[in-house]
């Protein structure tokens, strides 16, 4: 399919602006075509208003109507072929196996939430029926559940070209919520975006929804913080980086009508290795580090980039066999620019007095090429230097080693928000180190017993989000079906007739879902 560089406006393929952008190959350097146009201020103006008209239609549509439409997006994703796993390929340098596997990533979240809203508990129907004759007075009749919020922007991410970018786990909840949706492409892989918008572009046409529903916007965060700042915008969903995902939270916060922004940012996620674990797997324990601190070259938000020991004989043994492995691994990073951060990033942090570093971060001259590196600290230098604190995004690890107990739980309590927290440990370690656990569960969203965070199951039970600054909303999850309640809002119908109720409220229950009925769990009429 040849590529058009356009931007998709509620339906059109249009290119009224006049500034276009280009990206390169990032393992060969070489431009990749066509140039894309940056959609002009008209172009924004009309994919909001645009939405704000299908939000009033797409509303009233069934959860079977969502349902079906949600489906078709993941069969026209699937009819992309190869196509699809090329240009990304081409446009990320991420392995086919890779992407043909985070193609079924997003396949699957978008009939995950399929299945969801036709099951329908998700809504949280809420029912107390009136009584006339309580004393000293009457009980009204309370029916409650979630309604959709409205147009929502979508800031897609660098690192899952397919599963959190144009019809990823952010587009594929707020379509379900019943939400329309403008997306901010990621300009390390616009022709990828046009490949899936298109397809979009197709379940919309073909399920006879508004062609407002649906939105692909190419060009700058300034053009992404124009629709943030839109009236008709009632939330955002981002993934990227602490200056970007505040720069979009200060900027709603700002408005005159303030709107929830569920960003998810940094994150080092924390590892600490405890004395009988170390004592019985130290090098086992390496390997499987290196093997997390490398996978995708590291750039996945839940990388584990730091780790915390005892000081000692078996901690020293550790850390050689991870700097072993450090050595044997370089990489392809998403783009020339993220490359240079991690660079950056590593040198930085390498410079502080006190690190030490396994080697340098590159090792070619391809601007994209980045080597695996272990650097290493005290307890004292980690909690002195602030710059040891921050995401370097990119396949590196701190081991910091500490004198006691408490010291561990000293840096523990150290730490920002995360959106992990890993700990290796016998059931005695267990035992003997509850207060930790204690303080890493106030840190961080999900905790992990002797394994590695990469890798991030999609299921009702996950939780992946954390307290700042790994996002702005430590509620809330971006990934598994918990998602899609960033996106709704509840209300509450008092004193309302059977007639004028939605079926998901009414006494016969017509979509036979759970729900909770003066206190109790069932799925009767009522
Ligand atoms: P990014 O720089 O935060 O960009 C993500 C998106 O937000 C892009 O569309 C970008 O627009 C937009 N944006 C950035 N700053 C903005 C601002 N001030 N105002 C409005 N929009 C803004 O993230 P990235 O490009 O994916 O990668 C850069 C760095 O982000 C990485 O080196 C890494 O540190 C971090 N990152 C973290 C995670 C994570 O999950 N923790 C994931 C990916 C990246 P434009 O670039 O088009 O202007």
């Amino acid at each position: 399919m040849q590529l058009s560089g356009l931007n998709l406006v509620a339906g059109k393929w249009v290119g009224g602006g006049q500034k276009v952008f280009s990206n390169n190959n990032p393992t060969t350097g070489e431009k990749l075509s066509p140039d894309f146009r940056e959609a002009s201020d008209q172009e924004v103006e009309l994919a909001a208003l645009q939405a704000a008209a299908a939000f009033d239609i797409y509303e009233r549509t069934t959860p079977e109507q969502r349902s079906i439409f949600l489906r078709r997006i993941a069969e026209e994703i699937n009819n992309l072929g190869d196509e699809l796993i090329q240009r990304a390929k081409a446009e990320t340098a991420l392995p086919e196996a890779r992407l043909i596997g985070e193609r079924a990533r997003t396949m699957g979240q978008l009939t995950m939430f399929a299945d969801l809203i036709q099951e329908g508990s998700w809504i949280e129907a809420t029912i107390d029926r009136a009584i006339p004759d309580r004393k000293p007075l009457p009980k009204a009749d309370l029916r409650r559940m979630s309604v959709p919020l409205g147009p929502v922007v979508v800031f897609s991410a660098s690192n899952f070209p397919l599963a959190f970018s144009v019809a990823g786990g952010d587009t594929a909840s707020a379509l379900a919520a019943g939400c329309p949706v403008i997306v901010k492409a990621h300009r390390g892989h616009p022709g990828t975006s046009e490949l899936v918008a298109r397809a979009v572009q197709k379940a919309v046409d073909a399920c006879g929804m508004p062609a407002g529903l649906f939105s692909m916007l190419q060009g700058t965060g300034q053009m992404g913080l124009q629709l943030v700042r839109h009236p008709v915008i009632k939330a955002v969903g981002f993934t990227g980086s602490l200056r970007g995902g505040r720069a979009l939270f200060d900027a709603a916060s700002a408005r005159p009508e303030p709107i929830p922004v569920y960003a998810e940012m940094g994150s080092i996620n924390p590892v600490f290795i405890l004395p009988g674990a170390l004592q019985t797997k130290a090098s086992a324990i390496a390997e499987t580090l290196m093997q997390s601190v490398t996978l995708g070259v590291g750039q996945f938000c839940t990388n584990p980039g730091l780790v915390f020991g005892l000081r000692g004989n078996a901690f020293s043994d550790f850390a050689n066999k991870a700097n072993e492995l450090a050595h044997k691994f370089s990489g392809t990073m998403l783009t020339q620019d993220i490359c240079k951060r991690y660079r950056e990033s590593v040198e930085k942090a390498a410079s502080v007095h006190g690190v030490q570093s396994s080697g340098k971060p590159s090792s070619s001259a391809q601007a994209a090429d980045a080597a695996a590196v272990v650097l290493q600290a005290d307890a004292e230098t980690f909690l002195k230097q602030q710059e040891l604190h921050e995401e370097i995004f990119g396949p590196a690890t701190l081991l910091v080693n500490c004198g006691s107990p408490a010291e561990l739980e000293t840096i523990a309590r150290s730490l920002p928000g995360q959106l992990t927290a890993t700990v290796h440990g016998t059931d005695e370690d267990l035992a003997q180190y509850k207060n930790l656990i204690q303080i890493l569960q106030q840190k961080a969203g999900r905790l992990l017993l002797n394994g590695f965070p990469t890798g991030v199951e999609v299921c009702p039970s996950m939780q992946h989000g954390g307290p700042y600054p790994a996002t702005t909303d430590s509620r809330s999850t971006s990934v598994g079906t918990g998602a899609i309640k960033r996106f709704v809002r509840p209300v509450c119908f008092q004193n309302f007739p059977q007639s004028a109720l939605p079926p998901e409220l009414q006494n016969d229950n017509p979509r036979n879902i759970w729900r909770i009925v003066d206190g109790q769990f069932t799925r009767e009429k009522c």
